[in-house]
């Protein structure tokens, strides 16, 4: 581990000030991410900015909806008595990801911004586009069996692995920033990025800026057909190989009203799965429809060898997600 700079940060202006003067800064939040990475040397700032002591820890309602700090603890808001009441697939998701220790120490502002567990990220032996730009990526020709089938370039197929963020993506959630320039809000669909010809950088957050907090909408799906499924090799401790976070609703009629699904473990991002939302909307449940509805987002999918197995299971999770929460007496 290299040497480096400790600054904590005692205002959110101090923090921006600081990050703002050193390129080369930081921010550290719960840092179990950030330590490892910098243990390993895949990551070496200078400086790192503590930005533990700022006042961003709150949940609180927000017009109708929820405004989570950016520190508040992952396992906080997992157990928050409104995220648990109207907003049970956050909590799910949450609750799905990592340790009840590491969720102890874990932030949410942190949580979005962990990077890859792409093997060959972590191993500064062997190149790595998003470790170091044009080294090219291991991964392709590699053991790619944690990797992405949606969205991937010929630079970089690794997926974004949280959990968290799967959920949030269901959910339609605003993420808060503040710059030097002042705030800003960034649709949760747009913050993470695609790989493109840059994997190197994760999502749309300028290095002088910082997460204040996620804003969720108010809703109004209070029977919750709702599900996070996460799909993995062992029951905790280890990350997805394809989840699902869905939000189904039934009108009056038992008809499909503005369903959203998303995918976690298949994309450098949460993957939104639109084509298949659209198929679903206004329709009656069934078999045969959620079928139909599943396939017309995985035909976009492309797989690497060792990841082949991840469309049927992904179309087996969404499928019994689908059938979970539409079935006559679903109850959470
Ligand atoms: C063994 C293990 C298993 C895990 N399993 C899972 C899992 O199954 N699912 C899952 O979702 N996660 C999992 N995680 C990841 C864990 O959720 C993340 O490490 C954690 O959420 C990161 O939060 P943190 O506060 O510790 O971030 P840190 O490590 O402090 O920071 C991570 C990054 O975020 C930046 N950052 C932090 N806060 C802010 C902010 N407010 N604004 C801007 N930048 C910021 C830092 O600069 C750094 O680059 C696992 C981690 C470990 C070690
Ligand atoms: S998939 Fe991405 S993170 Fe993994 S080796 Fe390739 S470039 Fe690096």
């Amino acid at each position: 581990m290299i040497n480096f700079n400790y600054t904590k940060a005692t205002s959110l202006k101090g923090a921006l000030d600081a990050i703002g003067k050193d390129p080369n800064a930081r921010f550290i939040a719960g840092g179990t991410n950030l330590v490892d990475l910098m243990k390993r040397g895949v990551m070496t700032p200078q400086r790192v900015i503590d930005i533990t002591g700022l006042p961003l820890k709150g949940i609180q309602v927000h017009k109708g909806g929820l405004r989570i700090g950016a520190l508040a603890l992952n396992s906080e808001v997992a157990e928050h008595p409104i995220v648990k009441a109207q907003y049970p697939l956050l909590a799910e998701a949450l609750k799905a990801g990592a340790s009840a220790q590491l969720r102890n120490m874990a932030t949410v502002g942190g949580n979005l911004m962990q990077r890859t567990r792409c093997p060959y990220f972590y191993d500064t032996a062997l190149p790595c586009n998003k470790r170091q730009p044009g080294s090219g990526c291991s991964a392709l020709q590699g053991y790619n069996r944690m990797h992405a089938i949606f969205g991937t370039s010929e630079k970089c197929i690794a997926v974004h692995p949280s959990d968290m963020a799967v959920g949030l993506a269901a959910l339609d959630a605003m993420v808060l920033v503040q710059g030097p320039r002042g705030e800003r809000r960034i649709p949760i669909g747009d913050f993470h990025r695609l790989p493109g010809d840059t994997p190197q950088i994760d999502n749309n957050l300028q290095r002088t800026e910082i997460i204040t907090g996620v804003e969720l909408k108010a809703n109004n799906f209070g029977e919750q057909r709702v599900r996070y499924l996460k799909v993995r090799d062992r029951a905790s401790y280890a990350f997805a190989l394809v989840s699902v976070a869905a939000v189904v609703p039934l009108d009056g009629n038992g008809r499909i009203r503005n369903a959203r699904i998303a995918m976690g473990g298949v994309a450098h991002k949460p993957w939104r799965l639109k084509p298949t939302e659209v198929l679903l909307e206004g329709k009656a449940p069934s078999e045969e429809l959620f079928y139909t509805a599943v396939r017309a987002s995985l035909k976009d999918a492309r797989t690497y060898g060792h990841n082949d197995f991840k469309i049927p299971m992904a179309e087996s999770a969404l499928m019994d997600t689908l059938l979970s929460l539409t079935t006559q007496n679903q109850q959470r």
